[in-house]
């Protein structure tokens, strides 16, 4: 699945004339602030955001260049941060409302309508509703598209939160909540933090005989699992990360099923194993080497998984038992 492209636009520019609280605080600055939270809820989703102002406020795009931009870019979605403003002086005017143009899509009203009742309860604003207005910015039918009102910046009451962090934070999650609804967005797969340096350990024991028991556990090569002179039969494996594979070669002529982690051991308790194969998912190498009870020696390590490669495919030697064995993951 490809990425989705969503348009968010800061409305207006830092010297946009007359867009600003009555104290001053430029209507651009608290909708970049809103954006860039919105920006920060989604950088875990699957999705690319295309900002259609100026990313420094200096210059006020025009409507048409912003509206362009998005089509261009061919978003899913496109949503305009806007502040109101009533006199431009204090006054009690309170709320908050979203825009479709006047020939809205579903798609532009399911939006308008989702990130509306949304910031209603997380900006604790009064809800003014969704609205229609010729807005240039919203004024075409292909793509989904909504231009919002966060309050008013000459409201006493609403000046309060749409200046604070937390009121803004709040505008931010509506319209990023929205969004992830009303494009499904997925979030982005996890990648795989593989540590070069971070070791992995393999825990290993077999059953050997005429012992007839499991011997204890060894951890990599701090020792090597068997009793010289005692033939292993069974072998118990697995990682400190990620999934080990094994399988043996009883004497009598056959490799057993392939087991997975301690999920089975791979063997069969009484036939003594000739032969030895081991892999791993880790992306690692790993490397195995057995020990043969009648000529009393430790065959080099291998690190391949072929039965038929009697080279590096498996350890041992088919027809001489093993009577001990040593792992470690490189
Ligand atoms: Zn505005």
């Amino acid at each position: 699945m490809s990425t989705v492209k969503i348009a968010l636009d800061a409305g207006h520019g830092l010297y946009t004339v007359g867009k600003q609280t009555p104290d001053g605080i430029k209507e651009w600055i608290i909708n970049d602030k809103v954006r860039d939270k919105v920006v920060a809820f989604l950088a875990t989703y699957d999705c690319e955001i295309i900002h259609t102002d100026n990313d420094e406020g200096n210059t006020d795009e025009s409507l048409t260049s912003r509206l362009n931009k998005y089509i261009a870019a061919g978003v899913a979605a496109f949503v305009s941060l806007h502040h109101n403003a009533f006199t431009g002086k204090w006054n009690g005017a309170t709320g908050v409302e979203v825009y479709t143009d006047n020939n809205p899509t579903v798609a532009d009203t399911q939006l308008a309508t989702l990130i509306h009742s949304k910031m209603v309860e997380y900006t604790g604003l009064r809800g003014r509703g969704v609205k229609r207005a010729a807005f240039t910015v919203i004024n075409q039918n292909k793509i989904p598209a909504v231009l919002c009102e966060g309050g008013f910046m000459d409201g006493t009451e609403d000046y309060k939160v749409i200046t604070s962090d937390a009121g803004q934070t709040a505008y931010a999650k509506a319209v990023a909540e929205s969004l992830i609804e009303f494009l499904k967005l997925e979030k982005k797969a996890q990648p795989v933090v593989e540590k070069k340096d971070e070791k992995i350990s393999v825990t290993y024991q077999v059953w050997a005989q005429p012992k007839y028991k499991w011997l204890p556990n060894v951890v990599d090569l701090t020792d090597y699992a068997g009793l010289f002179g005692y033939d292993v039969c069974a072998v118990f494996a697995n990682l400190s990360k990620g999934n080990i594979f094994y399988k043996v070669h009883t004497k009598d002529g056959k490799w057993l099923p392939e087991v997975k982690n301690r999920e089975d051991y791979a063997g069969l308790l009484g036939k003594a194993i000739d032969g030895l194969m081991m892999r791993t998912d880790t992306g690692r190498t790993i490397k195995y080497a057995v020990h043969l009870r009648k000529s009393k020696r430790w065959l080099p390590f291998v690190t391949g998984y072929n039965t038929a490669d009697s080279n590096n495919g498996y350890a041992g030697i088919l027809g001489q038992e093993i009577d001990a064995i040593k792992i470690y993951i490189e």
